[in-house]
């Protein structure tokens, strides 16, 4: 069963998915993505690298797998340190490239995700999330997961002079996350605001100059919910 929902109609056959697929499960045929059914390890690396937003992840029910993931609480500066450490955040890698990672919470994300959201309508007014997210915040009710981040409290922006060592940090700060009860997923509405406007929302990030490549939602898992993303250590042979 495939765990991608892909938009043939948004695809535009650049083959960055492609690219970034650590199972080697994609591939780009009369200009259109199509899964090769090579194993997908929903890491999600997909969806992050698409400039268009053409995909998805879904679950079992072909619903999207991310409400009621996680359980509202933060995570602590601690913990947080502990996922930077993983991802070898801040040490220069062979070619001069290195990896870092902020995250929003609180007052700044709700600021944060104003603006994505108000890129979003302006560039990309046919994503039915914008309308979601924005009849949410009409209908104020705290209840009610945000249409965006569900669950998630926190947002782990990841940055890099390399896209491709972005995503190799992000896979070990997933698997060290998974240890600690901690999940997440890859947004796919707040890596297209970015692109669509990077300057505006480096604002928020001074220096990213158009190094973000991920925005992941991040939260403690809710006990008993099998884990989106099974920890790359697991699937042997497909770094390449
Ligand atoms: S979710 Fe990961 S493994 Fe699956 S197709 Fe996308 S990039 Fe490949
Ligand atoms: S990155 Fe997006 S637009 Fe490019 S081939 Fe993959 S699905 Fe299509």
């Amino acid at each position: 069963m495939s765990n991608l929902r892909i938009d043939a109609d948004k695809c535009i056959g650049c083959g960055k998915c492609v690219k970034m697929c650590l199972a080697d499960n994609l591939e780009v045929i009369d200009k259109k993505v199509h899964e090769k059914g090579t194993g997908c390890i929903k890491c999600g690396h997909c969806v992050s690298s698409c400039p268009k937003g053409a995909i998805e992840l879904i679950g079992e029910e072909g619903e999207k797998p991310r409400k009621g993931w996680m359980d509202g609480s933060l995570i602590s500066d601690e913990d947080l340190g502990k996922l930077y450490e993983s991802m070898g955040g801040g040490k220069t890698g062979k070619e001069g490239e290195h990896v870092w990672m902020t995250t929003l919470q609180g007052e700044e994300l709700d600021k944060y995700m104003d603006d994505a959201i108000g890129i979003l309508k302006e560039h990309a007014s046919d994503l039915p999330v914008v309308g979601e997210f924005e009849k949410w915040r009409e209908r104020n009710d705290v209840l009610e997961p945000n249409p965006i981040l569900w669950d998630g409290k926190q947002v782990m922006f990841i940055f890099s002079d390399s896209a491709e060592r972005a995503f190799n940090a992000s896979n070990k700060m997933i698997a060290k996350g998974f240890g600690m009860g901690i999940r997440g997923f890859h947004s796919n509405a707040l890596m297209l605001a970015y692109k669509e406007d990077p300057e505006k929302l480096e604002a928020y990030f001074p220096g990213a100059e158009g190094k973000m490549h991920m925005a992941f939602v991040i939260g403690h898992g809710r006990r008993l919910i099998e884990p989106l993303f099974k920890p790359i250590e697991k699937v042997k042979g497909l770094f390449r």
